[in-house]
C-alpha cells in the first residue's frame, strides 16, 4: 500500500517513487525540506537566503493573498487584515481560547463557545485550516520552484500535545493546499529523526529529551523508542515563554539603566520597535560574542554576556523546572535519558545550552540549525514512507479514512487514513432532539467531507436511549481497527450504559486502484468539499442559535422591553433567511450581529435566574 503512487494531475497510478517532502508548520515560522542525496536539506528562499517562511497571512483589498516576509511587513502598517499565530488556533473552539484572545490583533468570531474558531477578515470569514493551507502552498510554490516539478505529497509535523482535532485540522489545511498528507509526525519525533535517533536497532528503550524554546513558546517532550515506535511519555512547557521575553528583559534593563518610563515607548510606537528590534540584535549578539555595544539616540545601549544571562536566568529557570515536571510525568529519572534534542532559535543562546545539559547531567544534541531540525527529521521520515531507507521497518497502516456521518451528512473522521493499525479510537457525541432514543451510526470509508462521496461499510441502530433534552446523552463511539483491516464500532450511552456494536470488514471488496482513486478524487475536490462543509456547519450553528432565540423569547417574556423583543426576532429572521440562501459569510454575519446584540440581555437573563434562585424559587 505504502508504495503505490499517485499522479494527481494526471489522475494516474505511477510506478516510479516520487519525491515526499517533509513541511514544520510552526507558530512562527515554517519551512519544507526534502532529501538530497541522502541528505536532508531546508528550501531556500528565492534570494537564497532564509529557509524561513513567516507564518503570516494578509489579504489586501482585493482579497488578494500574500503570505511570508511580505505579509509580515503588513503587521505593523495593516494588522487588521494580517493573521499571523493562527497555530495557536488550529482545531480550537472559542471556549479554548477566550483567556487569551487579547494577544491576537485581528477579530476571532465568538458565536457559540463549542464551535470551532473563525477569523474574521473585512466581510470574510475564514478557519485556521484555510489560513493554514495558504502557508503551506507557499511552501509547496518553494520546493516546486526549487524541483521544477509538482509535489503532491507531504509528511507535516504537530506538536506532541496537539489532539485529534487539531491533527485533523493540520490534515484538512494539507489537503486544502492540494498535498496528500502521508502522516502527521510529532515535532519532538521529527528532531530526534534528523539527528539519526531512532534509525538503529540499539534505539528500542531509549529516552529522549526534547527542548524546544522558540520565539514564543516553549515545549519539552519526553518519547521512549519502544517497538520501533516513538511513544510520547510526557509533555509540558508554556505557551507564552519564549525568545521575545529574552528581548523585553533587554528593554526594561535599558529603560531602567537610562531612567526612561515604560510609558513611552507604549506611546512611540516607532521608538518602541526600533528599541524591540535592538534587543534582539544585541541577544543573538551574545549568543557568540561577550559584549554588545548599540546605538539608540544618546542612551547607553550595552549590555555583557554576564549581565544577560543575570537577567534571563528567572525565564531558563522556568524551564528547567518544566524539565524536571515533564520528567516526573515520565516516571524517569534524568539519570535515564539517553539523548537530549535542541530545537528552536532561542537554544543558540550558551546560557541555555549550559543549564539544559547539567539539568539531563549530559551534553545536547544542538549541531544542526536549531530552526531547521524539526523540518529536516520529516524530510526523513517522508524518505521512509517512501520506502528509501530499506533497514527501516514500516509499519502497517489504514489507507483510507474511517469515520461517520454527522448532522447534515457529513463525515466525522475518527480513524484517519495512515493511522498506525491495530487502532482504537473513541469520540464523544449527543443527540440533536429532545426525547431521542434511537440514534443511528452510519460506518464511512473515505476522504471526501461529505459521505454521500464516500464508501458506506454498515449502519447499526444504537436504541434504548433514556429520554432526555437534547445534548444531555453521552454516547460514546468506538473504533477498533485490527492489523487485519477488521474494523469493530461500538457505541455506548455513558449515562444508561446500553451499548451496541457491529463488525466490518473494511477492506472487502476494494482495490487498490479505487482507494488511489478516492485519495484523488479527495484531493481534486478539497476546495469545494470544505466550502460545502463550511456552509452545512454554519447552517447547523445557525439553526442551533435560532432554536435557542426560540427558547430564550419564550422564557424571558416576562421582563424583555417589546422593543428588544422585536429587534431579536427581526434580526433571527434575517438569520433565517441567511440560512436559506448559500452563503456561509452572509451566514456568519448575521450569526455575529444576533448574538451581539443579544449577549448583554442573555447576561441580564442570567442574573435575573440566579437571584431568583436564591430566593429559593424555581426556575
Ligand atoms: P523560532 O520560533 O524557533 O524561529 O525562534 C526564533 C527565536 O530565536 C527568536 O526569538 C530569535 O530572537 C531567537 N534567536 C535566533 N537566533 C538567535 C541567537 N543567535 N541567539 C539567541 N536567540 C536567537
Amino acid at each position: 500500500m505504502a508504495k503505490l503512487s499517485i499522479d494527481l494531475k494526471a489522475g494516474k497510478l505511477k510506478d516510479e517513487r516520487d519525491v515526499i517532502v517533509g513541511i514544520d508548520l510552526g507558530t512562527t515560522n515554517s519551512l519544507v525540506a526534502y532529501m538530497v542525496n541522502g541528505q536532508a536539506v531546508a528550501v531556500k528562499d528565492a534570494a537564497g537566503k532564509s529557509t524561513l517562511v513567516p507564518s503570516v497571512v494578509h489579504f489586501n483589498a482585493d482579497q488578494e493573498v500574500l503570505v511570508g516576509d511580505a505579509a509580515k511587513e503588513k503587521l505593523i502598517t495593516d494588522p487588521a487584515h494580517t493573521i499571523y499565530s493562527v497555530k495557536r488556533l488550529m482545531g480550537k473552539s472559542f471556549g479554548d481560547i477566550s483567556n487569551f484572545e487579547q494577544y491576537f490583533g485581528y477579530k476571532i468570531i465568538d458565536e457559540d463557545t463549542e464551535s470551532l474558531v473563525k477569523i474574521r477578515v473585512a466581510d470574510r470569514f475564514f478557519t485556521p485550516i484555510e489560513l493554514s493551507a495558504e502557508i503551506l502552498k507557499e511552501l509547496k510554490r518553494r520546493i516546486e520552484g526549487v524541483l521544477q516539478a509538482p509535489v503532491s505529497k507531504a509528511v507535516i509535523t504537530v506538536p506532541a500535545y496537539f489532539n485529534d482535532a487539531q491533527r485533523q485540522a493540520t490534515r484538512d489545511a494539507g489537503k486544502l493546499a492540494g498535498l496528500d498528507v502521508l502522516r502527521i509526525v510529532n515535532e519532538p519525533t521529527a528532531a530526534s529523526l534528523a539527528y539519526g535517533i531512532g534509525l538503529d536497532q540499539e534505539a528500542e528503550g531509549q529516552k529522549i529529551a526534547v527542548y524546544d524554546l522558540g520565539g514564543g513558546t516553549f515545549d519539552i517532550s519526553i518519547l521512549s523508542i519502544e517497538n520501533g515506535i516513538f511513544e510520547v511519555l510526557s509533555t509540558n512547557g508554556d505557551t507564552f515563554l519564549g525568545g521575545d521575553d529574552f528581548d523585553r528583559a533587554i528593554i526594561d534593563h535599558w529603560l531602567a539603566v537610562n531612567d526612561i518610563p515604560a510609558s513611552r515607548i507604549q506611546k512611540d510606537k516607532h521608538l518602541g520597535q526600533t528599541i524591540r528590534l535592538e534587543a534582539e540584535r544585541a541577544k543573538k549578539a551574545l549568543s557568540t560574542a561577550d559584549h554588545y555595544t548599540g546605538s539608540l539616540d544618546d542612551w547607553q545601549i550595552t549590555l555583557s554576556r554576564e549581565q544577560f544571562e543575570t537577567l534571563v536566568t528567572p525565564l531558563v529557570d522556568r524551564t528547567i523546572v518544566a524539565c524536571n515536571q515533564a520528567l516526573a510525568d515520565a516516571g524517569l529519572a534524568t539519570s535515564a535519558v539517553d539523548h537530549v534534542v535542541m530545537v528552536g532559535g532561542s537554544t543558540r543562546m550558551p546560557l541555555v545550552k549550559q543549564r539544559v545539559a547539567k539539568c539531563f547531567g549530559r551534553e545536547v544534541n544542538a549541531q544542526l540549525n536549531p530552526d531547521e531540525v524539526v523540518a529536516l527529521g520529516a524530510a526523513i521520515q517522508a524518505d521512509i514512507l517512501a520506502g528509501n531507507q530499506q533497514d527501516i521497518l514500516l509499519l502497517d497502516i489504514t489507507p483510507l479514512s474511517l469515520g461517520i456521518e454527522t448532522v447534515g451528512g457529513l463525515m466525522d473522521v475518527i480513524v484517519p487514513r495512515n493511522s498506525k493499525v491495530p487502532a482504537k479510537v473513541g469520540r464523544q457525541y449527543t443527540t440533536s432532539v429532545d426525547g431521542q432514543t434511537n440514534l443511528k451510526i452510519a460506518v464511512y470509508q473515505g476522504e471526501r467531507d461529505l459521505v454521500e462521496h464516500n464508501r458506506k461499510l454498515g449502519e447499526f441502530v444504537l436504541r434504548g436511549i433514556p429520554p432526555m433534552p437534547a445534548g444531555l446523552p453521552k454516547i460514546e463511539i468506538h473504533f477498533y481497527l485490527d492489523a487485519d483491516g477488521i474494523l469493530k464500532v461500538k457505541a455506548t450511552e455513558l449515562r444508561s450504559n446500553v451499548a451496541t456494536e457491529i463488525e466490518i470488514r473494511s477492506q472487502y471488496g476494494i482495490s487498490e486502484e479505487d482507494m488511489a482513486r478516492m485519495l484523488i478524487d479527495s484531493i481534486q475536490n478539497a476546495q469545494s468539499d470544505m466550502a460545502t462543509r463550511a456552509l452545512l456547519e454554519a447552517r447547523n450553528e445557525a439553526n442551533n442559535i435560532l432554536l435557542a432565540t426560540t427558547k430564550f423569547l419564550v422564557q424571558n417574556k416576562s421582563w424583555l422591553a417589546a422593543a428588544a423583543s422585536a429587534e431579536i426576532s427581526r434580526l433571527a429572521e434575517e438569520l433565517r433567511q441567511a440560512t436559506a440562501a448559500t452563503d456561509k459569510d452572509a451566514i456568519n454575519k448575521a450569526m455575529e450581529t444576533l448574538n451581539e446584540y443579544a449577549r448583554p440581555l442573555a447576561q441580564d437573563a442570567l442574573e435575573k435566574n440566579i437571584a431568583q434562585a436564591m430566593k429559593g424559587e424555581k426556575v
